[in-house]
């Protein structure tokens, strides 16, 4: 498998997910035992696919749910259960707020509050992440008239984008549509996009990352650190902001290599002009330490938690956060 195909003089790799179950201790009949090594490859696809997985018992209950979750995501958009949340991102000179991310939220009857660390690698799997995503794009869109109508027309707002939705051939169309049909300037937006969404380096995303960048949108990659953190990345694709991941930054007063490892990558993106963002901001500690290191804005709790479009704009009328404690 692991040899490459091609097609058409274009190189293509394909992998696989192996779910392995036996006779006769995973079971006597070909319906149990084809059933089982689903489950079994259901789990090799969820620890990242391309690899295998034996069925060991209590997998088939945890697809069954894994089943019964996806069937409820799928609903959720027609029943309303989906709303976005935002969390004020916050500049480090002067305590003013001067844009937000927008997360994801899902408010289910029986489940609760669910988590898109939960949810969001199923829809991915599934394929209801396109569907999703533009919801997202759309509801962002609108959310940017309301913030205008209140007279904040400087606010951007940052929208996660998820490695499925850049790969879509038309990706760059789909999002001028929108920001079109809602007369929303591409200045006002950013997107996020995670390191590990880099890793295979393609053209194509290169090639829609590019043209985002050209229309105004701007750049920003996610969880800096906690992937391969290559320098090319910042080199190959035009990013304007990084955003250094709340992991480094929780430990960033007592653990010495976390407090380096965050003073060099505020060096090294400063001295590329790349705007830095702290993420996971908790308490004063972490706020000057980030400020002392020049790190230019900062997000996380002690500011805000994620909040509904209303509470964000009480926020911002408030004026700026008090920067020492
Ligand atoms: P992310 O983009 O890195 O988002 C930051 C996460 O950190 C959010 O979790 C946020 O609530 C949390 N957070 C912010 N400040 C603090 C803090 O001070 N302390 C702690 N402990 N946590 C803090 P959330 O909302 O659960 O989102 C998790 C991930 O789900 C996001 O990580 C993002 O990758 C993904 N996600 C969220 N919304 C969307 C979406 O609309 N589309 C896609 N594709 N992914 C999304
Ligand atoms: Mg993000
Ligand atoms: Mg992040």
């Amino acid at each position: 498998m692991a040899s490459p195909v091609y097609v058409e003089d274009r190189e293509f790799i394909i992998t696989g997910s192996i779910g392995v179950a036996g006779y006769p201790d995973d079971g006597i009949s070909t319906d149990t035992l084809l059933s089982n090594a689903d489950a079994a490859m259901y789990l090799a696809k969820q620890v990242g696919k391309n690899t295998y997985r034996f069925y060991t018992e209590g997998m088939n209950e945890r697809a069954a749910e894994r089943l019964a979750m996806e069937s409820r995501l799928r609903r959720a958009l027609p029943k309303n259960e989906l709303y976005i949340a935002y969390q004020p991102k916050v500049d480090l000179k002067s305590g003013y707020i001067t844009g937000a991310e927008a997360l994801l939220r899902w408010e289910n009857d029986e489940l609760g509050a669910v988590s898109p660390a939960e949810f969001i690698p199923l829809a991915e799997e599934s394929g209801q992440i396109l569907e999703i995503g533009e919801w997202v794009l759309r509801q962002v869109c609108h959310d940017l008239h309301t913030l205008d109508k209140n007279g904040f027309g400087d606010e951007r707002i940052a929208v996660n984008i998820s490695s499925r939705q850049i790969r879509r051939e038309d990706f760059a169309r789909q999002l001028t549509g929108i920001l079109r049909e809602y007369k929303v300037e591409p200045t006002r937006l950013k997107i996020e996009i995670t390191e590990s969404l880099l890793l295979s380096e393609d053209s194509h995303t290169i090639e829609v990352l590019q043209a985002l960048r050209r229309m105004g949108v701007e750049l920003s990659l996610d969880d800096f650190g906690t992937g391969y953190s290559s320098l090319s990345y910042l080199k190959r694709f035009p990013f304007t902001e990084i955003k250094i991941d709340r992991s480094f930054i929780r430990d960033i007063e007592s653990d010495h290599s976390d407090k380096q490892l965050c003073q060099a990558i505020i060096a090294m993106a400063t001295s590329l002009k790349l705007k830095v963002v702290g993420e996971g901001v908790e308490n004063h500690g972490q706020l000057d330490f980030l400020r002392n290191y020049g790190a230019h804005s900062g997000q996380g709790f002690l500011f805000s938690k994620p909040v509904r479009i209303d509470e964000f704009i009480t926020l911002i009328e408030r004026g700026p956060f008090p920067l020492s404690a």
